[in-house]
């Protein structure tokens, strides 16, 4: 039997190698420390994890597929971005993970996604397994015309690589709704099949789920919550801070307002806005959802008790609750420090690794209540996998079964993370319970199913 202290040096060594054999990918080192760094318990107690290969083959991609998109604007101009899907793990179910159209994106990005993502979806306990995939294209200031021929070209190479039972993408920074319909158009055009299954966050009447929209956010609240009841709690009264203005944003702010918080704050990349009275969600969906404008509009029409702070930091903002909902490593030490020093209660993250490592140990270390984004955010992935299951079935839920079932996940998520945690002497700490317990059953799959 290896002792913890073995294990976590073999665990070390390997560190060292995949930063070596992944150059450049500072993101993937980032989430593949984050999750091997709490993995040593597990693997000390369980000598099948300790066998020779295993991380190894859990730490590096099934598939990894890059392609030129070239496409032309309105003027006539051609422009080449590039395209990437990484199909990381398979051995739960088909590739499962969203497509970010963002000008930072890169095959280090997406590896950090897509690693995160394999975790995410054992935890909840569906049959999806982990990808990732995008483009360094920037939907910002593109008409929808630019963005649909873009949408086309890209999915000109990606339709061969994907499928209802191989790998279905879906939404995540700069994809939406709209976005999935022009990929769904082209997939159908060039395969001559109505293949629902293949991409999840479709439009309600032509295959979307109810509630997928705001799946990510509500499921966040749901796990914010379950995490103040831990402690005696409740949202009702709470104020929030969130940050970023997009899809996981809005749906936070809106459960966050139904349960009887205040949320105060929202973002863009221009900057935050603060309103005292807590966010106006028509007005602020309007200027986003619609207009696809600034935050700052929103501060600008909602009247004196908004304010827009151009640049800064959104966790200057005193409050009860953090959730980050925009992009990673957005909320920093320094970030952290003032969380704690204006009284924190919970910190819990819709957005994928949004917290730096140092930013999570401090707030781990004052008692504040963290909720990791695998195990927090991972209500869209869940109704995504809903999705599949009613078009599989070619049926439609209404949008209260598919709430219930939500909740019921992100509880059985809640319960499973901290009980893992108990269970290796790490109680409260969501980090090692989300990534053991994640682990836990992607390594089971893999080791039935042989050395591949
Ligand atoms: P959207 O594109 O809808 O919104 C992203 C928001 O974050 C925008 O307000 C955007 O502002 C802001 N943002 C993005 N990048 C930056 C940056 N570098 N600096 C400052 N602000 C930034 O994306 P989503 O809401 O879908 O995704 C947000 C986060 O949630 C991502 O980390 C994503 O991976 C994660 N997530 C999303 C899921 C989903 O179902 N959509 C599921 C699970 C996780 P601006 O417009 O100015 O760029």
């Amino acid at each position: 039997m290896t002792t913890r202290s073995e294990t976590q040096s073999t665990l070390t060594h390997l560190l060292t190698e995949i930063e070596h054999r992944n150059p450049a990918q500072p993101e993937f080192h980032q989430a593949a420390h984050e999750v091997l760094e709490t993995l040593a318990p597990v693997v000390a107690a369980r000598p099948e994890y300790a066998e020779p290969g295993l991380i190894e083959r859990l730490v590096e991609p099934e598939r990894q597929v890059i392609f030129r998109v070239p496409w032309q604007d309105d003027q006539g101009r051609v422009h080449v971005n590039r395209g990437f899907r990484v199909e990381f793990n398979s051995a739960l179910g088909p590739y499962k993970g969203g497509l970010r159209f963002h000008p930072s994106v890169n095959l280090g990005v997406i590896k950090f996604l897509g690693f995160e993502q394999i975790f995410k979806n054992a935890l909840t306990g569906l049959g999806i397994g982990g990808g990732k995939g995008g483009s360094d294209f920037d939907p910002h200031g593109r008409s929808d015309a630019e963005v649909m021929r873009f949408c086309q070209s890209f999915m000109t190479e990606l339709y061969r690589h994907i499928g209802e039972h191989t790998d279905v993408p879906a939404g995540d920074i700069g994809v939406g709704g709209r976005e999935i319909g022009y990929l769904f158009g082209q997939y159908r055009r060039i395969t001559n099949r109505w293949e629902a299954g293949v991409l999840t966050g479709k439009g309600q009447g032509w295959g979307g789920s109810l509630i997928r929209p705001e799946a990510t956010g509500y499921g966040n609240v749901l796990f914010a919550a379950a995490m103040l009841r831990e402690r005696g709690e409740d949202l009702e009264g709470q104020t929030a801070v969130v940050s970023g203005s997009g899809n996981v944003a809005i749906y936070t702010i809106e459960k966050l307002t139904a349960l009887g918080a205040n949320a105060i704050t929202c973002s863009d990349s221009s900057g935050y806005v603060v309103d005292e009275k807590g966010i106006d969600l028509d007005l602020l969906k309007q200027i986003k959802e619609v207009e696809r404008g600034r935050v700052d509009a929103y501060a600008e029409r909602r009247g004196a008790s908004a304010h827009f702070v151009a640049g800064g930091s959104v966790w200057d903002v005193p409050a009860d609750l953090a959730l980050p909902s925009a992009t990673q490593n957005e909320l920093t030490e320094a970030d952290a420090e003032t969380l704690i020093r204006n009284g924190v209660k919970a910190v819990s993250e819709g957005a994928n690794m949004p917290t730096t490592p140092e930013a999570v140990h401090l707030l781990q270390k004052a008692g504040v209540a963290f909720g990791p984004g695998k195990a927090a955010n991972a209500g869209g992935v869940a109704v995504s996998a809903l999705e599949m299951a009613q078009n599989h079935a070619r049926t439609a839920w209404t949008a209260q079964r598919v709430e219930e079932e939500l909740a019921a996940i992100m509880t059985n998520i809640h319960t499973t993370c901290h009980e893992t945690a108990e269970r290796y002497d790490a109680p409260g700490d969501y980090v090692t319970g989300a990534n053991i317990a994640g682990f836990e059953r992607v390594a089971d799959a893999m080791l039935a199913q042989g050395v591949i």
